[in-house]
């Protein structure tokens, strides 16, 4: 099941289906849409809290303080463990009663140097349903943080074989959707981002022109959390799946009425 929006307000699934008849350009996120990564932070985050075992701020404290220094440090550091090592050890500065003599800073980085190694977990249903969509469509992938990490990640995933090209931004505005239409001709009609993330991935893309599906991940980083913001066009498609399995049916599904 799956909800849906447009400008007119809840639309026809079925005039979904019908857009989706020629071939579409989907443009996928990668993070917590293709693979898991959101589940390697929040365990490094908890075993940094169980390590500081602080005597006087609380875990809840402690996380707000993370919070904030990744708010500060996104735009100059990006995303990715290695810039999330760096905030780790900024927030250990920050709380540690020796502040920059602690010697246990380097300890403190280490927690998020170590989900570079953890190994790549494809979500379920990714790889059969990327293979068929494959077959139909023009696939590419979208992802932001650290050129390096998310090359190796990619890499790793073993799916690049389906994509037409990768593309790896520091951000994901409207302005990166809005080059991407322009640098492979897309037409925005048969153009749809698919992610996890409202504020990267769904709100940006609308305000671009673009159709959306959100897939939401049980464990979406929450500075990435948002209210989706209603598609300004009405030929602009919205919809919400519980699973990346859902794209088989409205774009490969269709295919066979179609043909
Ligand atoms: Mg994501």
């Amino acid at each position: 099941m799956y909800r849906s929006w447009s400008a007119n307000g809840l639309m026809d699934v079925n005039s979904a289906l019908l857009h989706a008849g020629a071939r579409q350009s989907l443009i996928f996120d990668a993070d917590d849409t293709l693979w898991e990564n959101n589940i390697h932070f929040l365990a490094a985050i908890d075993a940094f809290l169980t390590w500081l075992d602080h005597a006087d701020l609380s875990h809840a404290a402690i996380r707000e303080i993370l919070d904030e220094i990744e708010l500060a440090n996104r735009g100059a550091h990006g995303y990715g463990a290695r810039a999330f090592a760096r905030n780790l050890r900024q927030t250990f500065r920050r709380i540690s009663p020796l502040g920059e003599h602690d010697p246990r800073e380097a300890e403190a980085e280490q927690f998020g140097l170590r989900i570079l190694e953890q190994s790549l977990q494809l979500l379920d249903g990714v790889a059969e349903t990327l293979a068929t969509l494959a077959t139909r469509h023009e696939l590419f992938l979208l992802t932001k943080g650290d050129e390096e990490e998310q090359r190796l990640k990619i890499a790793r995933s073993g799916l690049e074989r389906f994509f037409t090209a990768t593309v790896i931004a520091h951000e994901k505005s409207t302005a990166t959707y809005q080059e991407i239409v322009a640098t492979h001709r897309l037409d925005t009609n048969s153009t749809w981002m698919i992610g996890n993330s409202p504020r990267s991935d769904i709100n940006p893309a609308l305000a671009a022109g673009l159709n959306a599906i959100y897939i939401p991940h049980r464990s979406s980083w929450h500075l990435e959390m948002e209210e989706i913001t209603a598609p300004a066009r009405t030929s602009q498609t919205l919809l919400e799946l519980a699973s990346i399995r859902e794209l088989t049916p409205i774009f490969a599904g269709s295919m066979t009425d179609v043909d």
